[in-house]
């Protein structure tokens, strides 16, 4: 089918193409196979054409009537199938056939058929076409009025033709012209964003880079930080070390001094009685002693057991004050209480010696202070009185009290102390002599009571006349507790009026 429609597209050019070259014979078999085909198979475009082209053939060759037949033939299914450019042409063929005919009225009206068809397509190339032919058939009829006004309006129709192609074209131009500045416009744009970007890449990058450099130079920073605080605490750790070094060093030193005196004391002071005793007691076992030598053997023991106790005693006070610090453990208590205990740790030593101790303190009289502390003050007193005192000689221990202080001495009338030594005493070196019955001491005494002394914020000094005897004094300050009710104001000042209540104990 398509095959033969082909051939009829074929033959139908061929009739149409020696047609246009005025070899209307074989113009006419070729067409008039393509009809006979056409007939057949062929569609209605092709029938059309073919029809009309032969009605051309038969009025070149001046064979009105078929020439009539195939144009009225044809423009009759062209009508049936719409065909607008059937219509126009077989409209034309007619009108030229009756031109030939010179029949004007008739040509002029399938001419206007034309025209009108032209317009229904409202195909301008068609239109002038028919203004054309109608333009001539007007001329040849001798209407020149009517050929006039077709060739106006042709020329009007051309010149229309025209301008719109002019606009047409101008406006291809313009829109040419416009898609060409789009392109420029596009390209900048794309060149401009292409910057943009490259630009933006750019600052990404450098961004990245600033970012990574900051991390580093934070990253140092943080590192140099730590490193200096670190050093720093490391610094301070290690001063914080060494004052600890240091004062523990200190501390060792201190108590290798105390070791040292302990070691020393312990050496000389205790040794020498102790081995003294061992020497008396061989003397007991090995020797039928009398009942003299016995008694003063005896005698001598015991003082050199006292003398050891005292000693060990201050040696242990002393020790523990350096060790520790001294802690005062305040209390209210009579003061006579503390003294009676004294006098009751000394009586035998002092009764040995034949030393008469006299006590003259208000049995009310009370003191704000550590009683150990001043018992062991008191004692250390006292038997350095008995110690530094011979036959015969008194001691006499007195207290008195004002607002503000209590003042305490035990005086003695005993050997005294040398012009010389008396700046030792108290001092550094703990000055030590041995007593009139060659007691032995250990220079603490003193220190030890100097030291309880003022950690109750008292004072403590002394008198002494070389041969003559010696007083020691301490005083304490009066706790607001302690004082007497106004009437006994006068006992507890009673310097003169002395012992309204004294306990005098004889030696
Ligand atoms: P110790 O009595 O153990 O030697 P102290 O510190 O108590 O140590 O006394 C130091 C020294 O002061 C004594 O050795 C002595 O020379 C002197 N001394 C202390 N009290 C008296 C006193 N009442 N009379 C004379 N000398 C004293």
């Amino acid at each position: 089918y398509s095959l033969d429609n082909n051939l009829i597209s074929v033959l139908t050019n061929l009739g149409i193409s020696h047609l246009a070259l005025e070899n209307v014979n074989s113009a006419e078999d070729y067409l008039t196979e393509a009809r006979e085909r056409a007939s057949k198979s062929g569609n209605e475009i092709q029938k059309v054409l073919i029809g009309y082209n032969l009605g051309l053939v038969n009025l070149k060759k001046g064979n009105l009537t078929e020439a009539q037949i195939f144009f009225e033939t044809t423009l009759e299914q062209s009508r049936e199938h719409e065909f607008g450019e059937g219509i126009f042409h077989n409209s034309i063929g007619m009108g030229d056939l009756y031109k030939h005919q010179r029949r004007y009225d008739e040509a002029v009206a399938w001419y206007h058929e034309a025209l009108e068809e032209s317009f229904n397509m409202n195909a301008d190339h068609f239109t002038g076409q028919a203004l054309e032919k109608l333009y001539l058939v007007n001329r040849d009829a001798g209407r020149h009025l009517d050929a006039l006004e077709a060739l106006e309006v042709l020329r009007a129709h051309t010149e229309n033709i025209r301008s719109i192609e002019r606009e047409q074209a101008r406006a291809e131009y313009e829109a040419r012209l416009e898609s060409r500045r789009q392109e420029q416009e596009n390209r900048i744009l794309i060149a401009r964003q292409s910057e943009q970007e490259a630009r933006l890449q750019l600052q990404k990058a450098m961004g990245i880079g600033v970012l990574v450099l900051l991390s580093f130079v934070l990253g140092i920073t943080i590192f140099l930080y730590r490193n200096v605080r670190f050093r720093g605490r490391l610094n301070t750790f290690l001063r914080e070390r060494n004052l600890e070094i240091s004062s523990k060093n200190k501390e060792l030193d201190h108590l290798n001094n105390i070791k040292n005196k302990m070691f020393a004391v312990v050496a000389h002071d205790l040794r020498g009685p102790l081995s003294s005793l061992q020497s008396l007691l061989y003397l007991l076992r090995e020797h039928d002693l009398s009942k003299e030598d016995l008694d003063e053997i005896t005698n001598s023991l015991e003082r050199s057991l006292h003398d050891n106790a005292t000693t060990m005693e201050n040696l242990l006070a002393w020790a523990k004050s350096q060790m520790n610090g001294i802690v005062v453990n305040y209390r209210i208590f009579k003061l006579i209480a503390a003294v009676e205990a004294v006098y009751s740790q000394v009586k035998f030593q002092a009764e040995q010696k034949k030393v008469n101790i006299q006590i003259d303190v208000d049995s009310e009289l009370k003191v704000y202070a550590d009683y150990d502390m001043m018992k062991l003050v008191l004692r250390n007193l006292v038997s350095n009185a008995v110690k530094f005192t011979d036959e015969d000689d008194k001691i006499t221990i007195r207290a008195t009290s004002d607002s503000e202080k209590t003042t305490i001495s035990v005086e003695d009338t005993g050997i005294g102390i040398k012009h010389n030594d008396q700046e030792k005493i108290f001092g550094d070196d703990h000055f030590s002599n041995a007593g009139t019955k060659n007691e032995q001491g250990s220079g603490l005494g003193l220190a030890l009571c100097k030291e309880f002394v003022e950690k109750h914020e008292g004072e403590i000094w002394f008198q002494s006349e070389h041969n003559k005897g010696t007083t020691f004094i301490f005083s304490l300050p009066v706790h607001k507790e302690t004082s007497l009710p106004e009437d006994k104001k006068d006992i507890r000042n009673s310097k003169d009026k002395r012992q309204a209540k004294p306990v005098a104990i004889p030696g």
